[in-house]
């Protein structure tokens, strides 16, 4: 079946905003997006981003969604057009100081550990408030929202209450200026992603197959 195909299949309502994960995909599969329209793609390992920003059309934007490590960080900041993997005050510190050394203003999301799996990354939900208060402290980012995982599980109602709970903080955060982005669902419950409120659906398999 073809990507165009399968992206008009997942069904997403206009409003909702659509990252196509292209993370271990060859150059084709997103070629093949984008003649379909699609111009926004998720990619989680900076030298991967970089390899296939440099090559594919300018208007794509790119959203960095792996865990970034501090070493990396001067990779990304000329191709991302969002990180919306922040996960913790340092990592934000450090992007801070790249995205103002490259005379550049970077567009962040607050990834939160909404899920009972403590190998999943974030900040608890009373972090993300102190780092939104503190945001003033970083110039150079521009903090849009949030970012979050569920638990892998079959469990509906697990993921269902993870995902409220991410809206909830969201909702409780959003009179801020700018703070406009809840980035939750994948290819397995963007379902429940949506009908939970989400604004920003992360899909990768459900639109490529299976990962190279
Ligand atoms: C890989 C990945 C996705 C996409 O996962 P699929 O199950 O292939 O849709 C979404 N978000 C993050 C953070 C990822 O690492």
């Amino acid at each position: 079946m073809g990507i165009a195909e399968n992206i008009n299949k997942l069904g997403l309502p206009s409003a909702v905003g659509l990252v196509a994960v292209s993370k271990f995909q060859p150059l084709e599969a997103l070629e093949e997006a984008y003649a379909a329209g699609q111009r926004r793609f998720g990619e989680s390992r900076p030298q991967e981003l970089k390899a296939k920003a440099e090559v594919l059309p300018s208007d794509i934007e790119w959203h960095f969604i792996g865990h970034l490590q501090t070493n990396k960080i001067r990779m990304v900041i000329p191709y991302a057009s969002m990180i919306e993997s922040i996960d913790s005050a340092h990592l934000l510190e450090a992007v801070n100081e790249a995205a103002a050394a490259a005379g550049k203003t970077i567009d962040c999301l607050l990834e939160v550990h909404i899920s009972g799996e403590s190998s999943k990354q974030g900040f608890t939900p009373e972090e993300a408030h102190g780092i939104v208060r503190d945001s003033g402290k970083y110039p150079s980012v521009r903090i849009r929202g949030l970012m979050g995982m569920a638990s892998l599980t079959e469990d509906e109602a697990v993921i269902r209450s993870e995902f409220r709970s991410l809206k909830a903080l969201f909702d409780s955060l959003s009179p801020i200026e700018g703070f406009d982005t809840l980035s939750m669902g994948m290819s397995g419950d963007y379902r429940i992603a949506i009908e939970e409120g989400t604004n920003l659906v992360r899909i990768g398999t459900a639109i490529f197959g299976n990962r190279q």
